[in-house]
């Protein structure tokens, strides 16, 4: 089989491997009909995260099932399925406890060892273990673009907002209008906020970000500071969210949130960064961090999917070959389009 993977920092390639078998019996086997390019593959693409030369890359995908162990019950050899981006066992202390993306035994597809050595989806076949926790079947009349939104980038978004206890009529800056960026915006406006700001530097993403009803505010050619103020009555927003992933975005992020409001931190960190404590403090900020849970929300995220609430189609720009992986990652890496989608 074909699949995308790492070379270096800016070069991808699309190489043979082995078909993969299932190998656990829970595992499954899905031929990949469509899968994503995300912002995280864009930290690996870069080096900012690292991953070993050769693995595959890849982690949004939707499929057909063509091989089940015997465990599999969840799922059947022919069906239609999306999957999510990082597996989960379904019976440690965590999963227990609902926090899925912190499994004991979690692994994320297509991150390379540190994340549990989980080839990636970008590929013609894809391995899913404890496929019963990992896969669903895709709702009857969901695209195959809309669809593979649902295990990573909307449930991302969902996340961003709802983890972080929006209510309805209260205020919500998004910093970021990547695809996460932009499915925050829709939550947020689903979830009843009063008022999105919406805040990036690509003018095209400002514009869908203002086509979903946010307000649009420039990074760099206006103060997104000063625009907040203005546009809030208390000087600042109920919820802030880092859908970048930057240290200079956190700190923004912090400024923004009024006295007691929440940061929402879903762009991705590895590293030591500083931000300013004494703003958090001062102001009794609240902060929700880390990967989204989005097993916890897939079932709510597929029912907004599936009904047209939330509709994905705006933020699908691009649809390319996956033997063209390596231009369709320059063109990511250039904010040319929002989500592409690879097919083999
Ligand atoms: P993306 O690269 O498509 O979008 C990032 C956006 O941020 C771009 O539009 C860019 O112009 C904007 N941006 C960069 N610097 C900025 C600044 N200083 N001010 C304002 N805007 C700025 O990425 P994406 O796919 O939308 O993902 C966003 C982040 O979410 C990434 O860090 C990604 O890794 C992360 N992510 C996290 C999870 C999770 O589980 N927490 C899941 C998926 C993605
Ligand atoms: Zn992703």
């Amino acid at each position: 089989m074909r699949a995308v993977t790492f070379q270096e920092p800016g070069r991808v390639e699309v190489e043979e491997r082995p078909d993969p078998e299932p190998l656990a019996a829970d595992d499954a086997v899905v031929r990949v009909d469509a899968s994503g390019i995300c912002g995280s593959d864009l930290h690996l693409y870069h080096g900012r995260i690292q991953i070993e030369p050769g693995f595959t890359l890849g982690h949004e995908y939707v499929g057909t099932v063509v091989a089940a162990g015997d465990a599999v019950t969840g799922v059947s050899e022919g069906d239609r399925v999306l999957g999510t981006f990082h597996t989960a066992c379904g019976m440690c202390f965590f999963c227990r406890r609902g926090i899925y993306q912190k499994c004991d035994e979690a692994r994320v597809f297509g991150h390379g060892a540190t994340l549990g050595s989980l080839q990636g989806t970008q590929a013609e076949l894809a391995l899913v273990p404890r496929a019963n926790m990992t896969l669903r079947r895709v709702p009857d009349g969901l695209d195959d673009g809309s669809a593979l939104f649902a295990g990573d980038v909307m449930g991302t978004g969902y996340h961003a907002v709802v983890a972080a206890g929006l209510q309805p009529g209260d205020t919500c800056a998004v910093i970021g209008l990547g695809p996460v960026g932009l499915c925050a915006v829709m939550v947020a406006q689903a979830a009843g906020a009063s008022r999105v700001i919406a805040i990036d530097t690509v003018a095209e993403r400002l514009d869908t970000a203002r086509s979903l009803g946010a307000d649009p505010v420039h990074a760099t050619e206006e103060d997104p500071g000063a625009a907040v103020k203005a546009m809030t009555e208390v000087g600042g927003v109920d919820l802030a969210v880092d859908a970048v992933g930057h240290p200079a975005v956190l700190d923004t992020a912090c400024r923004l949130a009024r006295k007691g409001g929440t940061v929402s931190v879903v762009g991705v960190y590895a590293e030591r960064v500083e931000i300013h404590m004494g703003i958090v403090w001062i102001k009794s900020l609240n902060m929700v961090t880390g990967q989204a849970n989005v097993m916890g929300h897939l079932d709510s995220v597929l029912a907004m999917l599936s009904n047209g609430r939330l509709d994905v189609s705006p933020l699908v720009s691009r649809e390319m070959k996956l033997d063209d992986a390596p231009e369709a990652y320059e063109a990511y890496d250039r904010h040319e389009a929002l989500k592409i989608v690879l097919r083999a």
